[in-house]
């Protein structure tokens, strides 16, 4: 078989604008909009290179849609295997599409600050329970990276933690500050560290390093930021092909990158983190380390055995398979749903 005829063999969605489930009229229409943004320039694509530096004739195209139906260019690495979006929105456009777009197309509805903080205040307690018994006795400074409302740090801080934050959207700060947390600023990671010099004991990042450009760059802030032995919380997705059933349904515009667990433990040991404890509820959870030996300027460059790379595509193969398989019986539950609520209206107006 030729390359070019495996590469066809492997796209599991074409770019054929058709969404995963039906979306509701202001999806429709915010899709719209992206979709004219995309064409009139006014959102610019930029190609991505893989974090290990593989050259774009050793990607493989998984997809060229995601969930919603939009352009979404979704490539798997064949040196490390890292599976990433090869196409994604320049830094401008990204902070536009998160402004005017990104909430409507998620249909995540308006904010209710009370309950946002409570979720996060329940999440930051299993953080808490992870990394307290490394932490011991000591006050020590937390970092939370893409904060919200400081619903985590509200747990360290209670514990007599010295907390700050940082969010670019800033419309969370107002209800953290009636509870108490103080240092919540609107900037980035680098701009932070300019202002900032002071090392942390604690950083804590909850699924923002699939969304950025830059993760090695991320990834070494970080750790640069961080006291000696000092402690970095990771969420991210699991994109792990063997866990899945369902692959288009995890694709989505805004994620730029798809890690798995053995990536990802390649990855941050590259960049000097020791793993400490490994959490997978639903998401991944990483307590890590600042370990001792990092090489200055050592950089993700892992070749991974090529069985790695093969299983991996038999595992999305396979999960592709699975969603066929279920797809009829999904549109016959939600046929019958439909049957169902006319009969009750039926009932009712008699
Ligand atoms: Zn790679």
């Amino acid at each position: 078989m030729s390359r070019s005829d495996n590469k066809k063999s492997l796209l599991l969605f074409p770019n054929d604008g058709q969404p995963r489930w039906e979306l509701s009229p202001q999806q429709e229409i915010v899709k719209e909009h992206i979709q004219n943004k995309l064409l009139n320039g006014e959102y610019k694509t930029v190609p991505a290179t893989c974090l290990c530096g593989a050259a774009q004739d050793e990607y493989e195209i998984l997809a060229l849609k995601d969930r919603y139906g939009l352009f979404h260019k979704v490539v798997l690495c064949t040196k490390c295997s890292l599976i990433f979006n090869a196409s994604p929105l320049d830094r401008d456009s990204a902070a536009k599409f998160y402004d005017a777009d990104y909430r409507d197309l998620y249909n995540l509805g308006p904010i209710d600050e009370s309950s946002a903080f409570q979720k996060q205040y329940v999440r930051g307690s299993v953080i808490y329970d992870l990394a307290s018994r490394f932490i011991g006795t000591r006050k020590i400074n937390v970092l939370d990276i893409g904060c919200g409302g400081g619903g985590y740090l509200d747990v360290f801080h209670k514990k007599g933690h010295d907390v700050v934050g940082i969010d670019l959207d800033s419309r969370h700060f107002s209800y953290g500050s009636t509870k108490g947390i103080e240092k919540l600023y609107k900037l980035s990671l680098p701009q932070f560290i300019e202002q900032h010099q002071q090392p942390f004991g604690l950083v804590i990042m909850s699924h923002v390093l699939e969304h950025v450009q830059d993760p090695l760059g991320h990834l070494n802030m970080i750790h640069d930021l961080l006291a000696l032995d000092g402690l970095f919380y990771l969420e991210v997705p699991n994109f792990d092909p063997k866990d899945k059933t369902d692959f288009l349904t995890e694709l989505q515009n805004a994620h730029n990158w798809y890690f798995d667990e053995f990536v990802m433990r390649n990855l941050l040991v590259s960049c000097g983190f020791e793993v400490l404890e490994f959490v997978k509820p639903f998401h991944m959870g990483f307590l890590l380390r600042k370990a001792k030996s990092r090489l200055p300027g050592r950089a993700f460059s892992q070749q991974v055995n090529p069985q790695v790379v093969s299983e991996k595509l038999r595992m999305l193969r396979m999960a592709n398979r699975r969603h066929q398989l279920n797809e009829p019986l999904i549109q016959l539950r939600c046929f019958l749903g439909k049957i169902k609520r006319i009969l009750v209206w039926l009932w009712v107006k008699k």
